[in-house]
């Protein structure tokens, strides 16, 4: 059996409201695929993603880098495809857009043996459980006024989440605080509350917001310090209760590793999309449960439902119904819970009457 064939595709799909964090806004996800086809005529889906920048440039680097690597080979030699995608192009590799872009790849081998083994993808990459907590993103935007993220916490606490994430990163310290106050008053002692400072702030300017937060019982404060200063983070661990959650712009497991082995860390959020894939996803989760921490994925819950459902030590998906406008079947989600599709693969698909209008482009390349 051999891969002869890949189908590439971009796309750009408009923010369903407007999305403001600390740092950037998010006013489009662009999706990049790529369809693998068989000898033996089985496929394979899997994507890529961007938070609205660089998606042109991922998808010139799958194409260029990435698609003539694997054509020609065993679809089921994960790891030995998973290694030439990362050695291939080194120089200009290791991360950033060359990480993201073996995402597509990989996530489609997984697919396709997932589809071979007539399995669903959690339950082939190991099967833990059925079923996974999740938590709510969307309801709690930086540009969102203290009224809403109020209105909108006890709405979503009424639908069943048990977790709720709040954007913090307002210019003053007494704006994220006040609001952090109204949202606990409103939610009560028993739901999770997640912040979330996208990589804002220095160590001291870390330091500072969160002893003014201790008092709200945070489940986790996330990204509050730029990923690569793994210091700044032990720094803060050093000096707070609150428990440190990161991971979503990092690219490998050696970067994980780093963060572990200095305990500058308290939950890791690896992102399929980011870290090249399903394969590199799985070995950071491993290593993190080695440690005796757990994971929590960043964002792509349609994908992370598969790999949090396959290892024991995994918390939630995150909610954010970004792709539920494009698809054939939005993730299912009741009181609370997100559940896997129990048919075999990942079950991700795009409905090409609602995503094609939004295509940017698509190349198909053969052996
Ligand atoms: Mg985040």
């Amino acid at each position: 059996m051999k891969i002869i064939r890949v189908d590439t595709a971009f796309y750009r799909f408009p923010a369903h409201r407007r999305i403001v964090d600390a740092i950037q806004e998010f006013t489009h996800m662009e999706v990049i695929s790529a369809t693998i086809h068989t000898s033996d005529g089985q496929t394979g889906i899997g994507y890529g993603y961007t938070i609205g920048r660089g998606g042109r440039a991922l998808k010139v680097f799958l194409d260029d880098e990435f698609v003539p690597l694997v054509l020609g080979e065993d679809p089921a030699d994960i790891e030995r495809i998973w290694e030439k995608m990362w050695w291939g192009p080194h120089w200009v590799g290791r991360g950033g857009i060359a990480s993201l872009a073996m995402a597509p790849i990989d996530i489609a081998l997984w697919d396709l043996k997932a589809k071979r083994a007539g399995s669903p993808l959690y339950k082939l990459l190991g099967g833990y459980r059925d079923r996974m907590p999740v938590y709510d993103t969307d309801g709690g935007w930086l540009n969102h006024s203290q009224d809403e993220i109020v209105r909108e916490a006890a709405e979503l606490v009424g639908k069943g989440f048990t977790g709720i994430k709040i954007k913090v990163g307002k210019e003053q310290r007494s704006e994220d605080v006040a609001r952090l106050r109204a949202v606990r008053a409103a939610i009560g002692p028993d739901i999770k509350l997640m912040t979330d400072a996208n990589l804002r702030w220095t160590a001291p300017e870390a330091i500072a917001r969160a002893r003014l937060f201790e008092e709200f019982d945070l489940f986790w404060l996330e990204e509050p310090i730029e990923a690569d200063d793994v210091l700044g983070h032990e720094k803060l661990r050093q000096s707070t209760r609150i428990p440190i959650a990161l991971g979503e712009s990092l690219y490998n497991r050696h970067s994980f590793k780093e963060y572990l082995a200095r305990d500058a860390v308290s939950i890791l959020q690896p992102d399929v999309g980011r870290v090249g894939g399903i394969t590199e996803w799985m070995r950071i989760a491993n290593m993190a449960h080695s440690f005796n921490v757990n994971v929590s994925p960043h964002f792509l819950m349609e994908l992370h439902i598969h790999t949090t459902c396959a290892v024991p030590n995994a918390m939630w998906v995150e909610h954010i119904p970004f792709l539920n406008r494009f698809v054939v079947e939005p993730l299912r989600i009741e009181d609370g819970y997100a559940y896997p599709p129990d048919t075999p693969g990942h079950g991700l698909l795009l409905d090409e009457a609602k995503a094609d209008p939004h295509l940017i482009e698509a190349h198909s390349w053969a052996a």
